[in-house]
């Protein structure tokens, strides 16, 4: 390889090859934050629902909303590229309140009153006046506190003790639900679980990934299910692909399952648009079916 050998032999040429790819890393990093900015203006971003259902008969509880952004030349982007450039130039407070309102408005039009999960960034959660907001965008949507589940991760919980405290209760004082996200992954630990006014645990795709060949991520899936059944906490499994795992998180009395065995993220449109068949051919939950 003669790049590495350039490196390898040559002080300057070394210098000089990395400095064009962190330029090019820049040059394309800006790029992107430029269209970021007229990315809401522009209608370019989404939001895509995918289904939480009951373990129990797979009836669905609620829909996480998942943010995409429909790019003209680089077609969807996954939030997993974008967000953590939104995060760094701010641009996550303006996206991110657009997030909860468009949530919010379309999960009024939603039937049967399904809860809605929205993502919050730690950024977003600790800008001053995100409390005022999640309030006035309820107030301003008229969707019931009680659909809306707001994740965070515990990467929020490593910040300020009593700034994290205060946030989530006067969150909770609102009557939302506060679900943990990606629950094993960070590095909190158990005691955040009783400081803190959690609703629900979402539990982290990797272990219902490795449940079924490794005794140890079944014990971890076993004793966060008891632990929140004792603290009066939910169970969510995230990224349930095969009945086996569903069937699985069932017996260990997990409550809800979400993943592309019951369904997998769906525009809008799309949504309403299967909801809305299904209310004239008066079916019981054809979409998930249909997604199997
Ligand atoms: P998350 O909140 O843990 O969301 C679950 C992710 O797993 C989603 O990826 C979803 O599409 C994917 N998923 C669900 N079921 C399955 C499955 O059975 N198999 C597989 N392989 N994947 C599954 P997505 O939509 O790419 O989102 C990635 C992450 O980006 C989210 O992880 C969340 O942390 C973040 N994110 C998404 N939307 C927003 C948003 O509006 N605001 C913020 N701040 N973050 C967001
Ligand atoms: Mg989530
Ligand atoms: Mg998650
Ligand atoms: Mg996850």
């Amino acid at each position: 390889d003669m790049a590495l050998y350039k490196a390898k032999h040559l002080g300057r040429g070394r210098a000089l090859t990395y400095f064009s790819n962190i330029e090019e890393e820049i040059r394309n990093r800006r790029q992107i934050e430029e269209e970021l900015r007229f990315a809401i203006e522009l209608g370019q971003l989404v939001l895509a629902y995918q289904p939480v259902v009951s373990s129990k008969d797979a009836t669905v509880l609620g829909y996480e909303a998942l943010l995409r952004w429909d790019h003209p030349g680089r077609g969807l982007v996954s939030p997993a590229e974008f967000i953590p450039i939104a995060e760094e130039t701010g641009l996550i407070i303006p996206i991110g309140e657009w997030v909860l309102r468009r949530a919010c408005l379309q999960a009024v039009d939603l039937p049967g009153e399904p809860g809605i999960g929205v993502n919050l960034s730690p950024v977003q959660f600790m800008e001053p006046g995100f409390v005022e907001t999640v309030k006035a965008v309820l107030a301003e949507t008229g969707l019931k506190p009680e659909r809306l589940v707001l994740e965070i991760t515990e990467s929020v919980l490593i910040q300020d003790f009593r700034q994290t405290g205060a946030i989530l209760n006067a969150l909770s004082d609102l009557g939302v639900n506060i679900a943990l996200d990606d629950f094993g992954t960070g590095y909190s630990s158990l005691s955040y679980l009783r400081l803190y006014p959690f609703d629900r645990i979402k539990i982290d795709k990797s272990f219902v990934d490795e449940m079924a060949g490794r005794p140890d991520s079944l014990a971890i899936i076993s004793t966060i299910i008891s632990l929140a059944q004792t603290l009066g906490m939910t169970v969510t499994a995230e990224g349930v692909e095969t009945e086996a795992q569903a069937e699985l998180l069932r017996k260990m009395g997990c409550d809800s399952l979400q993943g592309y065995h019951f369904g997998r993220p769906v525009r809008s449109e799309e949504l309403f648009r299967v909801l809305e068949d299904e209310e004239t051919q008066k079916r019981v939950t054809p979409y998930l079916v249909h997604h199997q």
